[in-house]
């Protein structure tokens, strides 16, 4: 499943089962963040692609919502099985499209592969309830059903798992489907519909319309579209929930975060050292769950000595190459926005522990940007404030874990949080007083599985009901309760 070269050409949006082309004059290049090379252009699409998109899937709606639930989570089984079949090569076109590491890409896939899992299992899944003698000879069942077409809109920074947090378990619970890929990944999502299709999906149950924000705009103001899913960036998620909630559709919207990784004084230094490299400059920084700030609590020099040396140790390149953690940012715009921040941090006072910007030089072809780590940085600094979405850490100092819990507290984001201790004590004060809706206990990336709810807090999240778990169920469908009397 390599790129093909008619992929070099324009990708079409994907609408009642067939290749389409946009109806729109405007084109973006979408570049190997490795390399520059173009892989693709995608259409920026209309009001009108996505007019036709919707009608198709709420056509598709009529018949699908009436599929036994056990024939729809089939088309699931089948399309897991086509998943696992072409890991590899989705993976490899993870890294082309998005840049990050093969090893990343591969579990990112797996990710995804997961929340295929969880969605066959819609039988279960949709179940009601039912409660005999609510009075006397009078009955009361609960039953669920799909909520009509629903709207995707994804980031880049995965491709593969994102798409997949969404429409098998709102198709499986009986919606159809319009996805909105970000227009800086989008092959991946073309790569899913095909596969999706030979799986077995009826035609204009999943349509892509590929774009920018019209094609946002058009989902969002469309009548006939019931609920919108989001994960993106911190301003958009709020715009589109506040939008899209006005008139009146059910929203979830993933946003932005600022993770913290508090390292007790009894941590162990090589462990806690270790899974922040790895969750700060993975993915190139690139990932919601991602240690940006670092709570040092204590004097504790060693820990620092450590973590600066695994960030002078890190292997940078190209994804393709299985060395390499540290892979490019997504485009070269990011990079200047990141440069802007490093610069930042240095004019407002912290200590520039471990600069990147000279990997820059030694790697001109490519957004590269080395491991930047940042010392002595305090809550009330632009960099500790914002999310970087890039391989730049910031390390705090705190006298105690009052201190550091009081750091996450000030955060505006509540995505995730991790402590690196043994002690129970503080493991137990961390898990009932951190501020954030994802916890890890000597864990780096504490995102959670398909089967429970991706939690953010705060700013990070804008709606009720989560994507994945039984939250993700709840969200895609809507309850009918029925009373029977039976004293005739
Ligand atoms: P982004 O906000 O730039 O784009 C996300 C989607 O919104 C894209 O499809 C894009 O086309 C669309 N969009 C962008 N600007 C828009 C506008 N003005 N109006 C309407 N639509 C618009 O985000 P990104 O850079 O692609 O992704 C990275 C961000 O996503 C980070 O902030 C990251 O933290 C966040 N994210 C959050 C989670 C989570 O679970 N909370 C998961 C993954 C990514």
């Amino acid at each position: 499943m390599a790129v093909t070269k008619s992929e070099t050409t324009v990708l079409k949006n994907f609408i009642n089962g067939q290749w389409v082309e946009s109806s729109g004059t405007e084109t973006l290049e979408v570049p190997n963040p490795a390399t520059g090379e173009v892989l693709a252009k995608v259409p920026i699409s209309t009001k009108e692609d996505v007019e036709k998109a919707v009608q198709v899937a709420k056509k598709a709606f009529e018949t699908w919502k009436n599929t036994p639930v056990p024939k729809r989570a089939r088309v699931m089984f089948t399309f897991h099985h086509l998943l696992n079949e072409h890991h590899e090569a989705l993976a490899k076109l993870v890294v082309l499209e998005n840049g990050k590491a093969y090893k990343e890409a591969y579990g990112e896939i797996q990710r995804g592969i997961e929340c295929v899992e969880f969605a066959a299992g819609a039988p279960t899944l949709m179940m009601g309830e039912s409660l005999a003698g609510i009075a006397e000879d009078i009955d009361s069942e609960m039953f669920r059903y799909p909520l009509g077409v629903v709207g995707g809109i994804t980031p880049f920074n995965f491709p593969m798992m994102v798409p997949l947090w969404m429409f098998p378990l709102a198709i499986a619970c009986g919606n159809t489907f319009v996805l909105k890929p970000s227009e800086r990944t989008p092959i991946l999502a073309n790569k899913l519909a095909e596969l999706f299709t030979e799986a077995g999906a009826p035609a204009g149950v999943l349509n892509i319309v590929h774009g920018a924000h019209d094609v946002v705009n058009a989902l969002i103001d469309h009548e006939d579209i019931q609920a919108i899913s989001f994960v993106g960036s911190q301003p958009v998620a709020k715009y589109v929930y506040e939008r899209a909630a006005a008139k009146g559709k059910r929203v979830q919207a993933l946003s932005g975060a600022k993770n913290h990784h508090i390292v007790m004084p009894d941590a162990d230094i090589e462990l806690a050292a270790q899974h922040i490299i790895s969750s700060a400059f993975g993915s190139a920084g690139q990932r919601c769950m991602a240690c940006s700030a670092v709570v040092v609590v204590g004097d504790n020099e060693k820990f620092v000595q450590v973590l600066k040396q695994k960030a002078d140790e890190l292997i940078i390149g190209n994804g393709l190459d299985e060395e390499v953690l540290l892979t490019p940012v997504i485009r070269q715009s990011h990079r200047e926005k990141v440069l802007g921040y490093i610069e930042k941090g240095i004019e407002e006072g912290a200590t520039l522990l471990r600069d990147g910007r000279k990997e820059m030089e030694e790697l001109p072809q490519g957004n590269f940007l080395g491991p930047t780590i940042f010392d002595h940085v305090t809550p009330e600094m632009t960099i500790a404030k914002e999310e970087i979405f890039a391989p730049v850490l910031s390390l705090l100092r705190a006298a105690d874990l009052d201190e550091a819990l009081a750091y996450i507290r000030k955060s505006r984001y509540g995505n995730g949080a991790t402590i690196y201790t043994k002690d129970a004590k503080a493991v137990r004060k961390f898990r009932e007083e951190a501020d954030a809706g994802m916890l890890g206990i000597n864990v780096g990336v504490p995102a959670t599985m398909a089967f429970f709810p991706f939690s953010g807090w705060k700013d990070s999240f804008y709606g009720d009901l989560h994507v994945n778990g039984k939250d993700g169920v709840n969200f895609y469908t809507r309850k009918k309760m029925i009373t029977s009397r039976f004293d005739f």
